[in-house]
């Protein structure tokens, strides 16, 4: 993983911190990091990553960059949220006979937070992790449905980044219609597995790989999808490229070699660096930007912050089409890329309402 070798103050520096919190478990060897980047809007809401980093050092790069994401993406789909992330080091799949002990553990250690901070599940993380966390504290969403929770969040992530593809599409093409249109997808795990099901039911052609053997042929025999190596779907010729494995894949490196029209994909953090997104553009491909159309999973899961109700949720997540559709008329009236336009829209939304709300509490401690 990419990023300069910085302090952890000086990390928090860089794009103004405003917590993070390291915490450890000696009898299950919990090691966490919880990164809190910005509560402007709200308490800050992010999944807990539990990912084998092969350093501390990657692991606080990736929580760093990843609650900053979240801050921009709770703006940009209007929640009163802030940004945070949470990552646990370790093999998920080899856990042991401490799993139990090791997500109470981290469960006590988000309870210390009293609320700033929220969790739910991400990569490596399940429903019924969150069931096991939130036996600890009230601050766990995504438990499963008979839980009385909003269950696995993929899904409705899928269904928005299906209504970002419609709005591409009409930007594009002219119509809303995805049959014949050529999908390649990097990663079709939980997320981008519902997303391919989708495509495929709309009437476009998919194009799969993964980089677990077992997913990417299960995928491609269900849904009869040509299945390519790794190492080739970048550069597949293709309508629209989807990134729904991991972050930083369009890079100095892979934006010349991609050969599709847009790129409309699921996965956190696409760009490796905001420079990227005008390089993309100087090459006529559309980038919709990921932390606008991937909010399905955490609209979602923030409704059950006020009992989770599905039609409510489903209704939500939709309006992910014409936020899209408005940030593309936006770009294309400003002559600014997509990913700048989202920015500017979601920095104002964070200061304007930010603002509002600092000054209500300011008052409030008045009286
Ligand atoms: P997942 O672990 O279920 O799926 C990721 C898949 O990508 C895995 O099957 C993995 O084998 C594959 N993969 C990893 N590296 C790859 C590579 N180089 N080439 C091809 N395949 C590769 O995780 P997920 O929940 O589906 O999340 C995928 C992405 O979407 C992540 O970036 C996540 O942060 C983002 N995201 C997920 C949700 C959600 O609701 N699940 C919501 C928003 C964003």
């Amino acid at each position: 993983m990419k990023g300069p070798v910085l302090g952890v103050f000086e990390s928090m520096a860089v794009d103004g911190y405003e917590q993070v919190l390291y915490g450890y478990d000696p009898v299950s060897g919990l090691r966490t990091i919880i990164a809190i980047h910005s509560t402007a809007l709200g308490p800050a809401l992010g999944g807990t990553r539990f990912y084998p980093y092969s350093s501390e050092e990657e692991a606080l790069v990736d929580v760093l960059r990843l609650a900053r994401g979240m801050t921009y993406k709770a703006a940009a789909a209007g929640l009163d949220l802030g940004g945070g992330k949470a990552v646990i080091l370790g093999d998920s799949r080899n856990r042991g006979a401490d799993s139990e002990r090791l997500l109470r553990a981290y469960g006590r250690i988000v309870d210390s937070l009293q609320g700033r901070y929220i969790t739910a599940e991400d990569v490596g993380t399940t429903s019924e992790d969150m069931e096991m966390i939130r036996r600890e504290t009230q601050w766990a969403l995504g438990i499963p449905i008979p839980e009385g929770g909003s269950g696995d969040p993929s899904p409705m992530t899928a269904r928005g980044v299906m209504g970002a593809v419609r709005a591409v599409a009409v930007h594009l093409w002219g119509s809303p219609d995805l049959a014949g249109r050529r999908f390649a997808l990097q990663g079709v795990g939980k997320v981008g597995g519902s997303f391919a099901r989708m495509l495929v039911e709309a009437g476009a052609e998919v194009v799969v790989s993964d980089a677990h053997a077992p997913t990417a042929e299960a995928v491609s025999n269900e849904l009869g999808a040509k299945l390519v190596e790794c190492d080739e779907i970048m550069t597949v010729d293709c309508d629209v490229l989807s990134p729904c494995a991991l972050g930083a894949v369009l890079t100095p490196e892979t934006i010349p070699t991609l050969s599709c029209q847009a790129i409309v994909g699921c996965a956190n953090n696409q760009l490796l660096t905001d420079e990227d997104a005008t390089t993309i553009a100087q090459r006529g491909i559309l980038y919709a930007p990921d932390f606008v159309i991937n909010a399905g999973g955490l609209i979602n899961v923030a409704e059950e912050l006020r009992g989770y109700a599905p039609e409510r949720a489903m209704h939500r997540v939709d309006a992910i089409e014409r936020a899209t559709a408005t940030i593309l008329a936006i770009a294309h009236e400003h002559a600014i890329t997509p990913h700048a336009a989202a920015v500017l829209r979601a920095e104002r939304r964070i200061k304007e309402i930010g603002d509002l709300r600092r000054f209500r509490r300011n008052g409030d401690d008045r009286n």
